[in-house]
């Protein structure tokens, strides 16, 4: 590993993330009642059943749950990127109705633009909302250092590894100071190793912003080791079959797996699984069956 990826690939010191961001707040999601079927030509598919959710202002909530139980459905209808068939959506008392533009969200994917160097991808979204803030470019550059890539600002996508775009793509979600943060399986894409360092250096970020965080996984270790709720959903149509509280000290960093109450958290999800048909046990233990 060169000196400057295993920079990136360090652990990001909360005073760093103190520096780049400090505290701000988040906001209330309310999901009211939300439903979705999708109809194409006389195929029904119904994504989404009557989800009733607050996640409380700078709370972190994680959803976990198989392969199309309507996640990133969801996680569309707090965007307001899909009207709901039933339901609705409010974020801070408003009711979304059409795309909410004060979020910031994560996909899988970085989906950065090649042809513009990291600073200014991270700066796409503020040209973008037409902000013209002083100290923006101070701002893109405390948060990039934040996550281990000062010195990279002036490189272009293709020159990082995967782990350190994604980590671009955060920053990129949080330039603009949004009180909401969706992530949609945000770390899925990534090695195992990057993918443990990116969720201790996010719950390090997010303990010094306290926004409101929608986290969508399909790892359960994850949304136990992130999350002050965990959400699980059951097998399409989605619907919430349980919600766990968390209330492990942080940060949880790689202690958190040693924590009982992580233990017994992901041992009773993973049962929540096997009793529905998601997982099934084996000589092995228990496995995921893709869907
Ligand atoms: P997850 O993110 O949990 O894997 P999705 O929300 O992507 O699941 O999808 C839930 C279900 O809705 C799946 O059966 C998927 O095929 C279907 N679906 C999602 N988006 C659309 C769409 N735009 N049109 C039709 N069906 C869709
Ligand atoms: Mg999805």
């Amino acid at each position: 590993m060169t000196a400057n990826a295993q920079r990136a690939f360090s652990v990001v010191g909360r005073e760093a993330a103190e520096a780049a961001s400090a505290p701000e707040g988040g906001t209330e999601i309310a999901i009211d009642g939300a439903s979705k079927t999708f109809r194409r030509g006389r195929m029904e598919t119904h994504a989404l059943d009557g989800v009733e959710l607050t996640i409380g202002a700078g709370e972190f909530v994680a959803i976990v749950g198989p392969s199309g139980c309507g996640k990133s459905t969801l996680m569309r209808l707090v965007a307001g990127l899909l009207p709901p068939s039933s339901g609705r959506v409010v974020i801070g008392g408003e009711t979304v109705d059409g795309p909410y533009t004060n979020l910031g969200i994560v996909f899988q994917k970085p989906i950065l633009l090649e042809w513009r160097t990291i600073l200014k991808n991270v700066l796409l979204q503020t040209e973008m909302r037409h902000r013209k803030d002083p100290g923006l470019v101070d701002r893109a550059k405390g948060l990039l250092a934040a996550v281990g890539l000062e010195g990279f600002e002036n490189r272009f996508p293709h020159e990082l590894s995967g782990g350190m775009q994604q980590r671009v793509a955060i920053v990129r979600a949080l330039i603009h100071e949004p009180p909401v943060l969706l992530m949609d399986e945000p770390f899925g894409a990534l090695d195992a190793l990057t993918r443990e360092q990116m969720r201790i250096d996010l719950e390090e970020l997010w303990l010094a912003s306290r926004k409101t965080v929608l986290f969508i996984t399909h790892s359960i270790d994850e949304a136990v080791l992130l999350a002050d709720r965990v959400v699980v959903m059951s097998p399409r149509p989605g619907k919430i079959e349980r919600i766990v509280d968390l209330d492990m000290p942080r940060p949880r960093g790689l202690e958190g797996r040693k924590d009982p109450d992580f233990i017994a958290a992901v041992e009773s999800i993973t049962q929540i699984f096997l009793a529905r048909g998601v997982l099934h046990g084996g000589r092995k233990g228990p496995k995921l069956v893709s869907a």
